[in-house]
């Protein structure tokens, strides 16, 4: 079933995504996060971060800019090869990828199409200050290109000796032909990015080290396995620059399986790449054996976005309850926007409202907690069921006798009570699990 369009739906009406300069139509491919999607993304980016480099000892992040000296990305072959293959339809005048065609006909008018072009994707800009003759430059088409300028930098600067990885979450701009399918392919997107630089000889080692810890990193996000794989890239598929290349894939709902991350296996292309092309050496002492090689790259790059859809995609789901549908986000609690939501049992009693303000102020010290005095508790259930909310607590007029307010689990929709004062400690192990 393709639930494409509900959780499109869903992202705009909750406030997870919204269409970018929407009041002027939008641009095709662009997207806002709006202040569920923000609190989502700044969860998946910070434990990317967590688990890519602050839990490693050999790897280090940088933040590079968006702009760099447009000769990077004739070095790194963006300016020949960053080609996709465009046709025109002859009726419609609408342009396409080959791979978005029916039957060799324009999927929207049907028409036929010409010959196809070859179309760069790269975005352009000018700086300057004389109107007129302003220099083209590129917003980057891939955050990579900051790390292997950024390399010598980093191993001069800190005490890493190869092998060592540079990570970087940044944005990525595409003039995309055919932006499609919501978060998937867009015109301005966010990349997560580790760039492993090792000895030739060890890098067949190293490439199988990182395919695998990034397969088990996706799969411990999601509720099932079964919706991620691999896929070797055959000679065709392979990128400009690759050796040999595997995608994580994530079966989608709306084309089936489609590219998560790329592990590839760059070989030594992007250091001699920007050697030749700026005259800087980039060869590599070993300091305890003396051998000199230019080092080689694992290359680890995925899509935030593209993560953050196919997690709600992972998510999504429908249970039929007393002849409802029960809309639940099973996110992983440490992705969901919202930890736990605070209801009072009812809004117009003040001893309620009063301790349940306390508890709420206590716990948005620590997580990041909702408030919810509107309707019955059931429509307040299903209000944060369906925005990924693990946990709802109610306070009642028990809490007022005992202290111990109902947690109630969105998974299960099991309740227990739980003190107060253990309250903290409680959600602290579970996000901990
Ligand atoms: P695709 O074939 O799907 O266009 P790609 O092979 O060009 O992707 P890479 O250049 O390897 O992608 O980029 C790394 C990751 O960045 C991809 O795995 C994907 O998750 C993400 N990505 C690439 N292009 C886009 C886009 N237009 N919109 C959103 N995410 C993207």
């Amino acid at each position: 079933m393709n639930n494409l369009d509900k959780i499109v739906s869903l992202a705009k009406r909750r406030g997870f995504v919204f269409q970018n300069s929407q009041i002027y139509g939008g641009v095709a491919g662009i997207f806002d996060y709006g202040p569920l999607g923000v609190e989502m993304v700044n969860n998946i980016k910070k434990l990317w971060w967590q688990d890519m480099v602050h839990s490693r000892a050999n790897v280090v992040g940088i933040d590079g800019s968006i702009i760099t000296h447009p000769k990077v990305w004739k070095a790194s072959g963006h300016i020949s090869h960053f080609t996709d293959p465009l046709v025109d339809c002859r009726d419609c005048k609408k342009r396409f990828r080959p791979d978005d065609l029916k039957a060799g006909r324009c999927p929207e008018c049907g028409g036929k199409v010409g010959k196809p072009r070859k179309f760069n994707i790269l975005v352009e800009t000018g700086l300057g200050v004389i109107e007129g003759k302003k220099d083209t430059y590129y917003l980057r088409g891939e955050a990579c290109q900051n790390i292997y300028l950024n390399y010598d930098n980093v191993l001069r600067s800190t005490r890493q000796k190869i092998p060592f990885g540079i990570a970087q979450i940044g944005k990525a701009f595409r003039n995309e032909i055919t932006p499609k399918h919501f978060l998937y392919r867009q015109r301005e997107f966010e990349q997560w990015d580790l760039q492993f630089f090792v000895n030739p000889r060890e890098a067949k080692k190293w490439f199988q080290y990182w395919k695998e810890e990034r397969m088990a990193w996706y799969k411990n996000l999601i509720n099932n396995p079964k919706r991620i794989r691999f896929h070797k890239h055959t000679d065709k598929e392979l990128a400009h620059y690759a050796k040999v290349a595997y995608d994580i894939e994530f079966k989608t709902s709306f084309a089936g399986w489609q590219e998560w991350e790329g592990v590839h296996w760059r070989g030594d292309w992007d250091l001699s790449r920007h050697g030749q092309f700026s005259g800087h050496d980039f060869t590599y002492q070993d300091p305890d054996t003396g051998e000199k090689f230019l080092p080689w790259i694992v290359e680890t790059s995925g899509g935030v976005d593209r993560t953050v859809l196919y997690l709600l995609e992972d998510a999504y789901t429908e249970e039929k309850i007393d002849q409802k549908i029960r809309v639940v986000l099973k996110l992983a609690p440490k992705i969901a926007p919202i930890k736990i939501a605070v209801f009072p049992l009812l809004a117009n009693k003040k001893e309620l409202v009063e301790l349940a303000k306390g508890v709420f102020d206590q716990l948005n010290k620590k997580f990041v907690v909702d408030w919810d005095d509107n309707g019955n508790i059931g429509k307040r259930y299903r209000r944060q069921d369906e925005i990924g909310t693990p946990w709802c607590l109610t306070i009642d007029y028990d809490t007022l006798k005992n202290q111990t307010v109902t947690v109630r689990d969105r998974n299960t929709m099991a309740q227990e009570r739980v003190a107060i004062d253990q309250l903290i400690d409680y959600f602290s192990d579970k996000l901990n699990d």
